[in-house]
């Protein structure tokens, strides 16, 4: 990072940063966002249309975060902000069922195969958290196991050996989990299914459930090897556990049924967020209906929420799946192979070593030459050339994520004019991550 020059461009969304500093810890309300990797000052953004943001400076970026996978339709858009308004308008919250949460639930059923019944929660780490409990109250099991490099929110459970902010600050746990809360968690390598079987030979009747990225990106995207989530069903169903798969990241993008979609392995239970909800805090997890009849009030596992189901987080994350169309899909997947493309074309003219993997039309770039199983090779990177790479891109209006361990999104909204100024800021990014020194 000491090689990074990061030209003090941003008064405004200094000054904001200023103020969040006294206020808030850290001056973020999610640690990723405060650049602490990649140094510099945080964009405080004001507004988004389409594939750009704006931020508190007047600058443009073209987005390649895209609220961390939500807006997979681009920001803004005039269906999703529409059926917002009409929601809004008719109130806000009521705290008794409504329609809107039934449609949505019968939108995910409909789309995802093995989920028969869903409960709507308003957070990916409320869906992790909640499913976790429904599997250990169903198999009157502890254990859990999670794998390296995966990241499932801030379950206390299931913050050790995590990634996304874990990983980009190299936090080994956390102060604040108990031993007694971390305890039943058994961590094991990515993509390593002898370890898992090695688990359940040495836990015998203790495990309740496997909770898995269905396709990992908060490591950068590490997908799974072939057969991978296969085998970890297999192991659960021969063991009496359940097999979880997480679908915050890669649900309703990376196909029209996320990553089941793709690799047509059945879960027992699957958890959501991001795009269902459209931009607005909501999620969910759903699996197997004899499974989820164990919640209450049909079952003894408690689990409830005020704003669960808000009709106005409802609203947007339909309106959004409903035109999730296949032509939607196909956009994104057309801009995720262009933006691919060109990054791999710039690293390579300037010889810098780099590995780009992809799961669907998720992607991102590991600044090392071999390939990435698991978190000990994303660790192996030369992250100091990524945080070159993004001062150059965001200098010139792209916006990448600030750190070398997320996923790159892009949204059906990436035309080609956005893909176009793209191309021309990496020329200049691939040169600054070839000098870069650690
Ligand atoms: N699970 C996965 C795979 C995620 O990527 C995330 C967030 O990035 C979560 C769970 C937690 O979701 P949230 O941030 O909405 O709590």
């Amino acid at each position: 990072m000491d090689s990074v020059s990061f030209p003090y461009d941003a008064p405004v969304s200094q000054t904001l940063f200023d103020r969040a500093s006294l206020v808030t810890p850290g001056g973020v309300n999610s640690p990723v966002r405060a650049f602490r990797a990649v140094g510099g000052t945080p964009r405080f953004m004001v507004s988004g249309s389409g594939p750009y943001l704006k931020d508190a400076d007047g600058r443009e970026y073209v987005d390649l975060v895209c609220s961390w996978g939500p807006m997979i339709l681009g920001h803004a858009h005039p269906e999703v902000t529409a059926a917002v308004q009409e929601a809004v308008a008719r109130g806000t919250s009521f705290g008794t069922p409504g329609e809107g949460e039934v449609a949505l639930a019968e939108e995910i059923v409909a789309r995802v195969l093995p989920v028969e019944q869903v409960r709507l929660v308003s957070s990916g780490t409320e869906a992790t958290m909640s499913a976790i409990r429904l599997a250990r109250g169903f198999t009157g099991r502890a254990k859990v196991i999670k794998f390296a490099g995966c990241y499932h929110g801030h379950v206390d459970a299931l913050l050790a050996a995590a990634g996304s902010g874990v990983a980009t600050f190299g936090l080994p746990d956390t102060p604040g989990v108990t031993g007694a809360q971390a305890g039943d968690t058994i961590v094991l390598p990515y993509n390593d299914p002898d370890s898992v079987r090695a688990a359940f030979r040495a836990h015998p009747g203790e495990i309740a459930c496997v909770i898995t990225e269905a396709s990992p990106g908060n490591m950068g995207v590490v997908p799974p090897l072939p057969g991978f989530n296969q085998e970890l069903k297999d192991v659960c169903a021969e063991n009496g556990a359940l097999y979880i798969s997480d679908e915050v990241m890669t649900g309703f993008r990376t196909s029209k049924a996320g990553w089941y979609g793709v690799d047509g392995v059945a879960p027992d239970l699957m958890t959501f967020g991001k795009v269902m909800g459209g931009g607005f805090p909501a999620a969910a997890f759903g699996g197997r209906a004899d499974v989820m009849g164990h919640l209450a009030p049909a079952g003894p596992v408690y689990q409830a929420g005020t704003l669960s189901g808000n009709p106005v987080a409802t609203a947007a994350g339909l309106a959004q799946l409903r035109l999730l169309d296949d032509a939607a899909y196909a956009r994104v997947d057309a801009a995720a192979t262009a933006v691919r493309g060109l990054v791999t074309d710039a690293l390579t003219k300037e010889g810098v070593a780099h590995r780009l993997q992809s799961a669907s039309t998720m992607f991102s770039v590991f600044f090392t030459d071999g390939e990435v199983r698991d978190y000990e090779d994303a660790k192996r990177q030369e992250a100091f050339r990524f945080n070159a790479f993004f001062h150059s891109m965001l200098s010139q209006g792209v916006y990448l994520p600030p750190s070398a361990f997320e996923s790159w999104f892009v949204s059906a909204a990436h035309d080609d004019a956005a893909v176009e100024r793209i191309a021309a800021a990496l020329p200049a990014a691939a040169r600054a991550a070839a000098e870069a020194t650690a």
